[in-house]
């Protein structure tokens, strides 16, 4: 417990941190090496009521009275402590889910300037005034849902705790935030700085648990005005029909079997670094994870060969050692991504370049060699689903027509990247791809803050990130005076 610097066992109720009611705990394991790594509260539905009854006093409240702007300059001072604190939070993340200190490092900064991005965006939030009959004046205000609940995962909670608490902050909510069981540390830290920013008590609460339990208890309480889901496409759907059940919004952030399509006319010195580093960053755990690689037949082996050379020169270690690789998150996810690669060894999947698991890594943690896999049918199984790890396919093309085709042929639609020199064809295959992001001659640039994110089909609706996210997080009221 001493390794983590505070104590991990409670939630964050109206400003206090007491044992959640059940005075149960759960355990958090350090995947890189499968130790304890700390006890963090098995937060039960009366808990969750707690933090939604808090969260509405602060509404009520000190929270509620707060201008726009004051709101806003909450959210800098926040981000200042986040960027004074952003080795020890990196310190944590890599503890707790197991990616290298640099890449827990760039989630820190990332989540920093979310709150910088919102901050600053708070009191830029304008309503219209809208032509109308004679003798009236009509406009629009947006106001906040209410109480908010945030249920994230375990992949990169502090920036998806950054773009979803920081906006929904921003416009004004009061925050229930349950955070994922696997790894909760930064969570927590969130909101330790949100009391030394002074953040008035009940507008930040934080309870841990079990998805069943806390989770479930958050998605269904009736003093909930709006759910932010980032997760599974199974989860995501009971958490729609628990919003179904109350009849308020909901936004979902799901999974994706994300593309990069590489013409034969591609800047390939450009393209390479992105084709591999956005599959496997984060151990390929990331939902954007470009986990399919089409290439255009005429440049299809020189591609592979050299994505190959990547993947053989990848060293994998334990988070604090940071090297480029960490651990997967858990011995189930190992379990996982190791059944996709029995798969893929028994239909003849050929692997075209793997990394080498050192003889001297720590037993008990869950790696997995980094694989690539080539040539793969766009039908293969582990060309259509979502792996989770640090696997990627690569996929042969002939021309745009078919390159769409395999593109947009999977249940997902998140993110997409392509790599031509053809203007007329960035603009084709960005307007043809069926997805809610599409990078040209990139992929992922620097995190996205500023970019609406969100997908399509199966990977979920509404956007976050960018100010799109300040529209979701807020309630549109028109009013109309008449006045002649
Ligand atoms: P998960 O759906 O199992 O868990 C996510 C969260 O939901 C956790 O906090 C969990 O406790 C909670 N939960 C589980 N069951 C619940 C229930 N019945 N009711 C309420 N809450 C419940 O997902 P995971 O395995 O932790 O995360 C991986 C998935 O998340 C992948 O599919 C990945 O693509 C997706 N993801 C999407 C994005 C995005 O922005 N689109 C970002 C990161 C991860």
């Amino acid at each position: 417990m001493s390794t983590i610097g505070f104590e991990t066992r409670h939630v964050l109720v109206g400003g206090q941190w007491r044992p959640g009611a059940s005075g149960q705990t759960l355990p958090l394991v350090n995947p890189s090496d499968g130790t304890p790594l700390a006890e963090i509260a098995r937060g039960q539905a009366a808990d969750i009521d707690a933090a939604v009854q808090a969260a509405q006093a602060a509404l009520d409240g000190d929270w509620g009275r707060l201008t726009a702007a004051e709101r806003g300059r909450l959210l800098l001072r926040m981000s200042a402590l986040v960027i004074e604190q952003a080795d020890e939070l990196a310190r944590l993340e890599a503890l707790d889910v197991g990616k290298p200190l640099k890449q827990g490092k760039v989630d820190a900064l990332a989540m920093a300037r979310y709150l910088e991005f919102y901050g600053g965006a708070a009191d830029k939030v304008h309503g219209q005034t809208i032509p109308f009959a004679a003798g009236y004046t009509a406009l629009t205000i947006r106001e906040p849902h209410g109480v908010t609940g945030h249920i994230v995962p375990w992949n990169y909670p502090m920036q998806i705790i950054g773009r979803s608490v920081g906006a929904a902050l921003a416009m004004g909510n009061a925050c229930v935030l349950k955070p994922a069981e696997e790894a909760c540390l930064t969570a927590l830290a969130f909101g330790r700085i949100a009391q030394q920013a002074g953040f008035p008590a009940g507008a930040v609460n934080i309870v841990p648990g079990l998805g069943e339990e806390a989770g479930a208890a958050l998605s269904s309480h009736r003093g909930v005005a709006h759910l932010s889901f980032t997760g599974s496409v199974p989860v995501g759907q009971l958490i729609q029909a628990a919003a179904a059940r109350n009849t308020i919004p909901v936004t979902l952030e799901l999974g994706g079997k994300s593309p990069q399509v590489v013409f034969a006319d591609a800047d390939l010195e450009a393209a390479l670094p992105f084709l591999v580093n956005a599959g496997i960053q984060n151990c390929g755990q990331t939902c954007s994870a470009a986990s399919r690689i089409l290439v255009e037949r005429p440049v299809f082996d020189q591609v592979v060969a050299r994505m190959a050379d990547r993947y053989r020169a990848f060293r994998v270690g334990p988070a604090m050692d940071d090297l480029d690789i960490g651990p997967v998150i858990s011995a189930r996810q190992q379990e996982i991504v190791q059944g996709y690669l029995a798969v893929a060894r028994d239909t003849g999947l050929r692997i075209a370049g793997q990394a080498m698991l050192p003889a001297n890594l720590p037993p008990g943690g869950c790696y997995v060699a980094p694989t690539l896999l080539a040539p793969a049918a766009p039908d293969h199984r582990l060309a259509r689903e979502e792996i989770f790890g640090p696997v990627q396919v690569v996929i042969p093309f002939d021309g745009e027509a078919e390159a769409l085709a395999i593109a947009n042929g999977t249940d997902y639609g998140l993110v997409a990247g392509v790599w031509t020199r053809d203007g007329g064809r960035q603009l084709r295959m960005a307007r043809k791809l069926k997805c809610g992001q599409v990078f040209v001659n990139n992929y992922g640039a620097g995190g996205g803050i500023e970019l609406p994110f969100g997908g399509v089909k199966h990977s979920g609706h509404g956007r976050e990130k960018g100010f799109e996210a300040l529209y979701g997080f807020s309630a549109l009221k028109t009013i109309a005076i008449k006045h002649d």
